[in-house]
């Protein structure tokens, strides 16, 4: 089978995953199930679906396009990469599980530890500082605005065979009488031994903002686990665009820069000179991982504005819309006051 619809086990309702449970509670009968109970329901009920839907992949083993809803067998409508979304006819969460297979199952996820209701707070809260914002913009009752979406990374560990060599120099200066005497001091600097980089970490989708998700950064550790698909039930999610080997590339590149700027500074000289790095640097390991955001797209008198709040640390960023009146006001009030300072100061001098 390729999609799976969590469904409670009392009462068969479709289940999302809650991050204030941390699990799974039904919101219809109340009732909480562990992953384990969800997925043997699941199974139960896949050998019947599989028979009826055996359409779903062609024969020589290919996926298909087209998915149908396990609770109301409307046509799943997604993006080509998406992973985890809802049928938009019964409004029940749909995983696409033939894409969670192989290379593209992901190795560890941050599940999101703040709900939509919590995501639209924080972000009522940011733009509360803000200025120039225009009075009637509001982000309360967004809650159907706003979408969980869970992001594609790599996390890269590079190890380094350090064999680091250069010239290291200081400049003296002293007077001599009325002359100024400089000496150059060389040194040599030699570095080898062996330096661990962990977790370098390349946003791996390409079909959204990466500035703004850039804003929302970093993640902490402490919440990663291992990856669950119960996980993903109630969210979207993403598989990556960005393939494996290109980011392995970027991660060797982005080592280096970091070994190096390190091997520097440990020579504590104003300049370098003659720089040879023959250090090798290889890939230690890999780990697909998936990140929790809350997307939150704002119509205000015609313009789309894209919002994002971190799944994990309620952090926000986006562009928000000005009050160019307010704006203008603000521009005529720095300007009466210049203008009155110089006055002023024309006056004293005078
Ligand atoms: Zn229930
Ligand atoms: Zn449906």
């Amino acid at each position: 089978m390729s999609i799976t619809n969590y469904k409670c086990i009392g009462c068969s309702a479709p289940i999302s995953f809650n991050p204030k449970v941390g699990g799974f509670k039904c919101e219809y009968c109340g009732r909480t199930c562990t992953e384990q109970e969800l997925q043997d329901f699941v199974a139960q009920t896949e050998e019947k679906w599989a028979e009826k839907h055996a359409h779903e992949t062609h024969d020589d083993g290919s996926e298909v396009r087209q998915y149908h809803c396990p609770n109301c067998g409307a046509e799943v409508v997604c993006g080509d990469t998406t992973t985890a979304s809802f049928c938009y006819y019964c409004h029940s969460p749909v995983i696409i599980e033939s894409r969670l297979q192989g290379d593209f199952r992901p190795d560890k996820i941050i599940p999101f530890q703040i709900d939509q209701k919590t995501a639209v707070a924080k972000f009522s809260q940011w733009i509360s500082g803000k200025k120039f914002l225009p009075k009637d913009f509001t982000v309360k009752n967004q809650k159907d605005n706003i979408i969980g979406l869970y992001l594609p990374y790599w996390d890269i560990d590079v190890d380094v065979a350090v064999n680091y060599h250069a010239v290291g120099a200081n400049e003296h200066r002293r007077l001599r009488g009325d002359r100024e005497e400089i000496t150059t001091e060389r040194y040599r600097i030699e570095r080898g031994g062996t330096m661990h980089i962990p977790a370098i970490r390349f946003l791996s989708f390409n079909k959204i903002n990466q500035h703004l998700i850039h804003a929302i950064n970093p993640f902490n550790a402490v919440d990663e686990t291992a990856f669950n698909t119960g996980y993903l039930s109630g969210f979207q999610s993403e598989r990556f665009t960005l393939p494996q080997d290109n980011a392995e590339q970027q991660a060797l590149q982005e080592a280096q820069q970091h070994a190096v700027s390190q091997l520097r500074a440990s020579a504590n000289c104003e300049r370098i000179l003659d720089e040879d790095d023959r250090s090798e640097y290889t890939i230690d390991k890999v780990a697909y991982t998936l990140l929790p955001v809350y997307i939150l797209h704002y119509h205000y008198k015609g313009v789309d504005y894209q919002f994002a709040v971190n799944g994990q640390t309620g952090v926000a960023a986006g562009d928000l819309p000005t009050d160019t009146v307010r704006v203008s006001i603000f521009a005529i009030i720095i300007g009466l006051i210049v203008l009155i300072l110089a006055l002023l100061g024309g006056f004293f001098l005078w």
